[in-house]
């Protein structure tokens, strides 16, 4: 049970002596970062967008995943829930202020407020496009040979398969996270089926805002990512008061005349069959590329049957010499905003001739905004020891207490940080990895450091910036290796 991803998507066509220099297909974060670029290095450029509603219906406007329903109402909606947090530690400096987390007028106020926000973005977006003389077409766009794109009006909407399960139930009865941000309402006790990135922080916000949430992780929770960072993340959402069904994989969703969600599943742990209800259930089960509707194989593009990826190479040149792929369709690619807006710049300086600088996927630092936010650049300790060889590498590690937590009295046991270098020569970092508060913003200037290069005692000898959490990173001194207590004790 997946569903699509469409609008980070961007195939790109260049063409020569026919109506456009480059047509764009996808108008995502990536799709419209390259067509900017190239409109503003002399290219004709055309764009193609369309939104294809969810199962459930929902549409939204120009700007893709992120813009719609992905990064940018999930970190309003973390936000709010932060906000919460924030009240209840306000108490304790003496600001007695009402927590209206429960308050459902206050949270049809928040989702429309949030809402509101996107849709000015949509239009910000268009506005951009016109401002740069880019071609903005709301078709849907499919090729008919390497150098014509077909654009389809509503009128030739295909109707997508956007649920690839054979669980009963799940798609009449559940939503997305195309959905969860659309909601007239606040979705009350909600399953979350999942846990990697969106499910844990679509079920961190929920738990936030006072929603009954249970988050079900049929093995383990953020696949790829550090594992004993992740086991910080889920330790403190539970802590947080969101519920975990560890080893469980469900089986069906039945409504009951009450309008509730019934849902059946499998706990692999004891094999017992067990249900509960719900008020909605959203599956967090990954995206799949929409790529099929595109007619790669009418010109031959390579596509990866299993992943139903763009084959892609380091330039991201697809089979076809005039066709390009970059973004969440290009295999391999991190499904990120800031990489495909970064690789879509770059194409079109290269396409126009300005440049010939390729895109470096390497050491691109991302955070998981969970209650407790989680961020990281470069390897996870055991990809290091997987790449180096537990020997070869040295982790120093720190368990720290931010200083806004101690007078509203917070738990920081899951505050970690933890630096992964060589364990020979000059130490070169080769990851960082912090859970903490503003992780995102702690981790964009380290990840320059590890850009160029930074050892242990390039970071040893940065002067911190006192008392703040990012400082910690440059305080490490206790190695994993020592067995000694790596709780930081003092200023
Ligand atoms: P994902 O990383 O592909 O994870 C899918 C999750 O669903 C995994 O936990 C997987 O479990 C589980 N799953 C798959 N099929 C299932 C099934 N049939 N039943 C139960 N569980 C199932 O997908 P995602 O969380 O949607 O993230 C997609 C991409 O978006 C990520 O790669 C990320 O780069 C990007 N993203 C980024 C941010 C950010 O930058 N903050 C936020 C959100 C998303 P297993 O591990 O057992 O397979």
């Amino acid at each position: 049970f997946r569903h699509i991803t469409r609008h980070s998507i961007a195939l790109l066509l260049r063409t020569r002596k026919y109506d456009y220099d480059l047509v764009v297909i996808g108008g995502g974060s990536g799709g419209l970062a390259c067509s900017k670029e190239a409109a503003q290095l002399g290219q004709k450029v055309a764009v193609l967008d369309y939104v294809e509603p969810s199962a459930k219906g929902t549409k939204w406007g120009l700007g893709g995943t992120c813009v719609n329903v992905g990064c940018i109402p999930k970190k309003l909606m973390h936000q709010a829930a932060l906000l919460g947090t924030a009240v209840k530690d306000a108490r304790k400096y003496g600001c007695q202020i009402p927590c209206p987390t429960t308050n459902q007028n206050i949270r049809k106020q928040h989702w429309k407020a949030v809402q509101n926000h996107v849709r000015s973005l949509n239009w910000g977006h268009r506005v951009q496009l016109k401002d740069k003389k880019v071609k903005y077409l709301n078709l849907k766009g499919s090729l008919l040979d390497e150098h014509t794109v077909r654009g389809m009006t509503k009128s030739g909407k295909e109707v997508g398969c956007f649920f690839i399960t054979k669980i009963p139930g799940a798609m009449e009865h559940g939503i997305t996270s195309d959905d969860i941000f659309w909601l007239k309402e606040a979705p009350g006790k909600t399953l979350v089926v999942g846990a990697s990135y969106v499910a844990l922080e679509c079920a961190g916000f929920l738990t936030g805002i006072g929603q009954d949430t249970k988050v079900m992780v049929r093995s383990i929770a953020l696949r790829g990512f550090d594992q004993q960072m992740a086991g910080l993340v889920t330790d403190h959402m539970q802590a947080y008061g969101t519920r975990f069904a560890w080893g469980c994989v469900p089986q069906r969703v039945d409504k009951l005349p009450s309008g509730a969600l019934q849902v059946t599943w499998a706990d692999t742990r004891t094999g017992k069959e067990e249900t509960d209800s719900f008020d909605s259930v959203l599956w967090a089960v990954g995206r799949a590329p929409e790529a099929k509707a595109l007619g790669l194989d009418k010109v031959g593009v390579e596509v990866n049957r299993e992943t139903g990826k763009i084959v892609v190479g380091a330039d991201e040149s697809t089979s076809v010499s005039n066709i390009y792929a970059f973004g969440d369709i290009g295999e391999g690619r991190p499904e990120l905003t800031p990489t495909a807006v970064k690789a879509g710049r770059l194409l079109a300086r290269r396409l126009a001739g300005q440049s010939t600088q390729l895109m470096d996927y390497d050491n691109v630092a991302t955070t998981v905004f969970t209650p407790l936010e989680y961020s990281c650049v470069g390897l996870s300790e055991e990809e290091a020891v997987g790449r180096h060889g537990q020997d070869a590498i040295e982790v120093y590690h720190a368990f720290y207490k931010p200083l806004e937590f101690t007078v509203a009295e917070r738990d920081a046991s899951q505050c970690y940080i933890k630096v992964v270098c060589e364990r020979g020569g000059e130490q070169r970092i080769l990851g960082l990895h912090y859970t903490g508060p503003n992780a995102g913003e702690v981790m964009q200037g380290f990840s320059l450091a590890l850009r160029c290069g930074a050892t242990l005692s390039h970071l040893k000898e940065t002067v911190g910036i006192h008392p703040t959490c990012a400082e910690e990173l440059t305080k490490v001194s206790i190695t994993k290796r020592s067995g000694l207590d790596a709780t930081v004790t003092g200023c």
